[in-house]
């Protein structure tokens, strides 16, 4: 897979050589190309409102593309459109572990004034596919696919079953995917272990593939901050409702959470291929920020993998020109490294207001902790021994995602889930696709859409 870009998260990385030759993977190659395509035709955007995604248009594709593998599935609909598909092939050993490869169907919306070419066209130019979900994560949920199929249509039974799950809503909080799934139907996608987004970079010296074995949490709030309304035409004395919000969000935006080396942050940053001295900056919380603006396209990343972040993204006041407003609010998306709660969330606001906190409340309770599997697993060997099978020196590099995945509600029942894939060349970690399919995607997506 070659990838033009996606979480703009790291310095460029070495490109690695397979020794798997073309003629051992064309056929499932293909197929998980021209599936791709369709799932990127489908245009399953997911706004955030319960009437998005439309994501019954992928299970209808997959369910052609299932047709006369002896696959059936069930369709779940939870909200008109919203449905997801769940394949299972039934093991030959009842007592033996099961594995759920877990992949959304849903996209986030476009900016197509970013956008170099249609986003829904799904155009291979030059050795790259174009388009919306190409690397999050309908290249992963194709590769699934067709190694579901694969195996339904050989003779090889696995001992364990095998769960397909193709899922909606990934890209906003799941509520019509894995989260209604686990709540309603938790026999149709529970497995003893999970594969999902994303991983499967090279990355490091090494070098290593990075696989998602954790996420940060979150911890959303607003910030309603009351002022004093008035008539626009005379200003002075007012306490304008739009002025403390800016003021807010300046504090917020420059408050600095304690830096945390986490033991996946330590390891990771020993494996780039930085100077000596940038590395060691990059694990000791004193000099931490001094190495950011050497670090490029990485520094975003470094920082989110070692800070709970504050973000203010949504800042509303005010409805009329001539109105002082009276009221401001001022959404703010928080990401909690593991061991924050929701009282050190409120503290750091707190601490970050100071004294602005007189005219502001904090509103909302949502809290989300950290998840983070093991890797003394078998899974976790057996994705080494896969990994290595393409790449022979490669080692596993154990990271946490700073963005959420569906893997986050088998975590938190005690089920390793991991996001792990191979890319054949310089990637990200947002950029993954299993070494077998050869696929190439690109997307002009340059941030991650993990929600
Ligand atoms: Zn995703």
């Amino acid at each position: 897979m070659r990838c033009v870009h996606s979480l703009g998260a790291h310095p460029p990385l070495r490109s690695l050589e397979s020794p798997l030759s073309r003629h051992e993977r064309p056929s499932l190659a293909d197929q998980t190309t021209e599936l791709l395509r369709e799932l990127i035709r489908n245009e399953c955007v997911n706004d955030g409102t319960a009437d998005s995604g439309h994501e019954l248009r992928t299970v209808r594709t997959l369910q052609a593309f299932f047709e006369g593998s002896g696959l059936t599935g069930v369709v779940v609909e939870p909200h008109p459109e919203r449905a997801s598909l769940i394949v299972r092939i039934e093991g030959t050993d009842p007592t033996a572990p099961s594995l759920a490869l877990v992949g959304h169907t849903d996209v986030v919306p476009v900016e197509r004034a970013g956008w170099e070419r249609d986003p829904f066209a799904a155009e291979i130019v030059d050795g790259f596919l174009w388009g919306r979900g190409a690397i999050d994560m309908l290249n992963l949920t194709a590769a699934y696919a067709v190694v579901t199929r694969e195996i339904a249509r050989g003779s090889f039974r696995p001992r364990g079953d095998l769960v397909f799950a193709a899922v909606a809503d990934e890209e906003s909080g799941s509520t019509y995917g894995v989260e209604w799934l686990t709540e309603n139907r938790l026999d149709l996608i529970d497995a003893d272990y999970v594969l999902t987004e994303s991983g499967g970079a090279p990355a490091g010296r090494q070098p290593g593939i990075g696989v998602m074995v954790g996420e940060k949490g979150s911890a959303a709030r607003v910030l309603r901050v009351s002022g004093n309304p008035g008539h626009g035409s005379a200003p002075w004395g007012r306490r304008n409702a739009a002025v403390v919000a800016a003021e807010a969000v300046r504090r917020v935006a420059q408050f600095s959470t304690p830096t945390v080396i986490t033991p996946q942050w330590r390891a990771y940053a020993a494996e780039l291929d930085l100077d000596d001295a940038v590395r060691a900056q990059l694990v000791d919380p004193s000099e931490f920020f001094d190495a950011l603006p050497v670090l490029g396209d990485l520094a975003g990343f470094a920082h989110a993998s070692t800070h709970t972040t504050i973000s203010p993204n949504v800042v509303r006041a005010g409805g009329k020109i001539n109105v002082i407003p009276g009221e401001a609010t001022i959404a703010l998306d928080i990401r909690i490294l593991p061991g924050v709660s929701a009282d050190d969330v409120d503290g750091y606001l707190r601490e970050a207001l100071g004294d602005l906190m007189d005219g502001i409340t904090i509103e909302g309770d949502q809290f989300g902790p950290s998840s983070i599997s093991s890797t003394d697993t078998p899974l976790f060997d057996v994705l080494r021994g896969a990994v290595r099978r393409a790449y022979p020196s490669a080692e596993l590099l154990p990271m946490l995602g700073v963005g959420g995945t569906d893997g986050r509600f088998y975590r938190r029942r005690g089920v390793p889930s991991y996001a792990s894939g191979c890319s054949a060349s310089a990637g990200t970690t947002g950029c993954s696709a299993p070494c077998s399919t050869g696929t190439t995607s690109a997307s002009t997506s340059s941030l991650s859409t993990s929600p």
